[in-house]
């Protein structure tokens, strides 16, 4: 099937309009008319080659929300008409042991896990991701949204945003009596606000951007700190069970591993395309600090964290965008200037 997407053909061309290829719905394929698809930091990073490897025409975009216009015929948990999500991932071997635990973000198959853009498909053909008009999927990697009609331009960055700080939450078993720090207050920041706070841990939002703290009060912390203030820092010296760090440029860790108590950890799961500087040894021995790091979320804890937002009331906040403004989004993303997440409406490419 032919169908409308926008492209970069290079680290250095803009986007523009162009058609993929789409597959006709195999047996236990899901075809979805796409509706709304977030804008993450990691779909800039990729197109513009921040990351090694990415291979063009790039279409990125991995917080999908649609309908389904037809189904295999082995597919019995979806049908036409129902909304759905798709996420980060739409394939893995399903035969390792992360595949059977269902962290198929971890997949340790021989090609790992199939990324929704950017990722192997047979023919050496490179995976296309949410910006267009449609996508066939798997159904192991298609997600049933339970929210309001209402709110679905503002679910889709749970796709990516919302799993990949729910995964380390849990993992690291965030909530009541823990204290737990979100640093930096973007798309994938706020949405670990939100869901620490709602998971019952003491939450304290780190921003570099001063004019975020009434909003990052709003979205749930108790606390916020602007990073660049050393006094504001220093007194949560030794005071964190938990940090997660969504930055997504190099920074110096130690300011923020000096503010966990012992055996505290800090999670990485901003993707800067530069490394840190290295952190302070010491820093980390005398306490027995963690530095770790996250990726996304397997489909069983994708479907777990969307239910939980349906019964507990949980969107993103949102800022509706065209397909064609694109390139004005990601320069203000870079900018810090996001509140708190850009969702396109698929409606602005299929009537262009
Ligand atoms: P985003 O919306 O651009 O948010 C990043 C935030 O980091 C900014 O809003 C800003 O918050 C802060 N920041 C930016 N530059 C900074 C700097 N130089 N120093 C300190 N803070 C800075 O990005 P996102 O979509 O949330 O993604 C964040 C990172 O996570 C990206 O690198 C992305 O690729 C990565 N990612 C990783 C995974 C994973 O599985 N591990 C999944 C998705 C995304 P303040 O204004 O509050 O300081
Ligand atoms: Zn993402
Ligand atoms: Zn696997």
């Amino acid at each position: 099937m032919q169908t409308k997407a926008f492209a970069a053909q290079s680290a250095t061309t803009p986007f523009a309009p162009t058609t993929i290829e789409r597959r006709a719905p195999g047996p236990r394929d899901v075809a979805i008319e796409i509706l709304f698809c977030g804008v993450c930091h990691s779909d800039l990073h990729t197109a513009r080659g921040e990351w090694p490897g990415t291979q063009y025409p790039c279409v990125p975009g991995h917080e999908i929300i649609g309908k389904v216009t037809a189904v295999g015929a082995e597919v019995k948990k979806f049908k036409p008409g129902q909304i759905v999500g798709v996420g980060c991932l739409v394939d893995s071997c399903r035969t390792c042991a992360s595949c059977g635990e269902g962290l198929e973000q971890y997949c340790d198959g021989p090609v790992g896990f199939t990324g929704t853009y950017n990722g192997p498909v047979g023919g050496g053909f490179n995976t296309h991701g949410g910006y267009s008009a449609a996508i066939t999927v798997d159904q192991h990697f298609v997600l049933a949204i339970k929210h309001a009609e209402k709110d679905l331009a503002a679910v889709a960055p749970l796709l990516c945003a919302g799993i990949t700080t729910w995964s380390p939450l849990k993992h690291w078993k965030a909530g009541p009596g823990k204290k737990v720090g979100i640093v930096g207050i973007g798309g994938l920041g706020h949405m670990g606000v939100k869901l620490s706070h709602a998971l019952g841990a003491h939450t304290v939002a780190f921003t570099t951007s001063p004019d975020k703290v009434d909003d990052a009060k709003a979205l749930g912390a108790d606390e916020v700190v602007v990073s660049k203030n050393d006094a504001e820092m220093k007194a949560h010296a030794n005071s964190f069970d938990l940090i997660i760090n969504t930055v997504a440029a190099s920074h110096n860790l130690d300011a923020f591993t000096s503010l966990l108590k012992r055996d505290g950890t800090m999670v990485l799961v901003g993707a800067p395309s530069s490394p840190h500087p290295s952190p302070a040894v010491f820093n980390l021995v005398f306490k027995r600090r963690g530095i770790a790091g996250s990726l996304i979320g397997g489909l069983p804890e994708t479907q777990e964290m969307l239910d939980f937002c349906a019964q507990n009331g949980i969107t993103s906040d949102v800022e509706m965008i065209r397909m064609q403004d694109i390139e004005t989004a990601y320069g203000r993303m870079l900018k810090s200037d996001v509140k708190y997440r850009f969702v396109i409406d698929m409606a602005s490419l299929k009537n262009s």
